[in-house]
This record gives structure tokens, sequence and C-alpha cells, in this order.
């Protein structure tokens, strides 16, 4: 099947067989599981998915030709949802809780995480991620306090998630062949986490100290708290830090007073 790949929408298409299935097997699929496969494009990821005889199978796929295509290859055996998973309200697609799988658009797969994450006051709809992304996306997301990658997105990550590397994926094994390497990641809802309001506050957070990522703490602190002495004593805090010196749990603490303050 020869397909125009459409760089717009981040398609390039997985063909190495060794990795699809290292990727379908990182969670086991049996016959009580239902999938979701987010961007299916021409289906090479949900044919092994359906192999392993899911009770059920959902995908989301944008591009109203692979769509057809999808709908050609599967028939009945799939749900085919044609439509932007940036819109989609992920909670109502199905109630048992869903194994979600993402050769996702290089482009929005960061969108995509942070709309999940901070989305995530509601009833837990997923079982397990199990994601494609850029490989230097992928090292932002795992990187510990202190380390020259850490940041907002290990933060956010970490939050209610536990995040695992499966496997990098060489460029050559897509078509077309993308100019970067790739890493697939797992993540499994923690069953203790810090409870927030709003998740959408640990964003503002961790955006006010990491747009000044080399500056020292006060000046965030200032910024988001009118008494920033109290948080700091409060949190043993050291104003000569800076924000890549802060542990995530330090920032769920300072997410949940500036929650506690703005009410
Ligand atoms: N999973 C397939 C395709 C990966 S390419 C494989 O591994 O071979 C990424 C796919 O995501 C493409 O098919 C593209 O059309 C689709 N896509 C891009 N943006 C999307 C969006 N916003 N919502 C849903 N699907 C999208």
């Amino acid at each position: 099947m020869k397909i125009k790949a459409k760089k717009s929408l981040g398609q390039n298409f997985l063909l190495d067989k060794n990795i699809i299935k290292k990727i379908v097997e990182v969670v086991d699929i049996t016959a009580d599981s239902a999938v979701l496969e987010i961007g299916a494009g021409t289906g090479n990821l949900t044919e092994y998915i359906l192999k392993k005889n899911p009770k059920k199978i959902f995908v989301i796929e944008k591009d109203e030709k692979l769509v057809s295509k999808l709908k050609d290859r599967f028939n009945k055996k799939v749900d085919i949802i044609n439509d932007d998973i940036l819109k989609v309200s992920e909670n109502l697609i199905y109630p048992d809780k869903l194994i979600v799988y993402g050769n996702l658009p290089y482009n929005i797969s960061t969108q995509i995480l942070s709309k999940w994450i901070t989305n995530d006051n509601q009833n837990i709809w997923y079982k397990n991620y199990i994601l494609m992304f850029q490989k230097e996306v992928a090292e932002r997301i795992l990187a510990v306090t202190n380390s020259k990658n850490y940041g907002r997105l290990s933060i956010l990550s970490n939050w209610k998630l536990e995040v695992k590397k499966v496997i990098d994926v060489n460029a050559s094994c897509f078509y077309p062949k993308p100019k970067i390497e790739s890493t697939v990641l797992k993540f499994t809802p923690k069953k203790c986490f810090p409870i927030l309001k709003n998740p959408k506050n640990l964003e503002i957070i961790t955006r006010v100290f990491f747009n000044q990522r080399r500056k020292k703490i006060k000046k965030p602190l200032n910024q988001l708290f009118k008494t920033p002495d109290k948080i700091i004593e409060k949190l043993k805090l050291d104003t000569n830090w800076r924000p890549q010196n802060l542990s995530p749990q330090v920032y769920y603490q300072l997410a949940k007073e500036y929650e506690n303050l703005s009410n």
C-alpha cells in the first residue's frame, strides 16, 4: 500500500515489526482489555493490537483519507473515530479504563500529554499510556532534579504518573524516515500522589519558575506569593537555589500553597 505521507500531520509510519511487537507487548492485552490507539495511520500498530484479541479497540485518526483506508483494512473489528485527539473527551469514549497507545505526531505529543495531565482531576479513564516521543522530549520527561534536562515536563509528568523508558527507536524504523530519533515511554497511574484542587496550578507554578531557570528562586517566589518569606520558612527553601534544584515534591507543595492562597 503506497501512501503519500502528510508532513503537516506528523506522518511517520512505523514499519519495523520487532519494534511494533515490543511496543504492543509492553502491557498484557487480555480478552478483557479495552484499547485506544491515537493516530493509527495505516494501521500497522493496530493490526498487532488486534492479534491480541482485546474486547474492544478504538482508534482516533485525524486524516480522513487514512480513516477510509483503516475502515477497509479492519472493517468492523475496530471502532474508528475520525477526529482530532486534542478535541476529544477521552473520558467519554468507553466506560472501562483504556490501554492507550500512540505513535504520536511529534509536533503535538507534548501538547497531548500536557492536556491529559492538566485535565486529570476527573475519573481516571486510562490504565496506561504507551507513547512515542522525540528522544529529546523523552529525556526531558525522565529527567531528575539537578540535571540539565529537568524542568516542567518532568515535574508535570511525575505528579500522578510513573514513567518508564521502554525503548529507543531508530529513525530508519519509520517511513518516511524522520530527522530525529525517538523513544517510547510507558506511563502508569500512581496510587499515591499529592492532591491538587486544579492541576493547572502546577502548570502555572512551574511556568513561572522555569521561565527564568537560571535565576535564583526568590524572584519567582516573590512573583507568586504575597508573603514569600513564610513559604520559604514553611517549605525550608534555600534562596540560593535555582529552579532545577527543587525536587518535584517541592513543586507539588508550592502548587498547594498557591491554591490555598488563591481561595
Ligand atoms: N501509528 C501509525 C502512524 C503514526 S504517524 C504508525 O505507527 O505507523 C502519526 C499519525 O497521527 C498519522 O496517521 C496522523 O495522521 C495522525 N494524527 C496527526 N495529528 C493528529 C491529531 N491531532 N489527532 C489524531 N491523529 C492525528
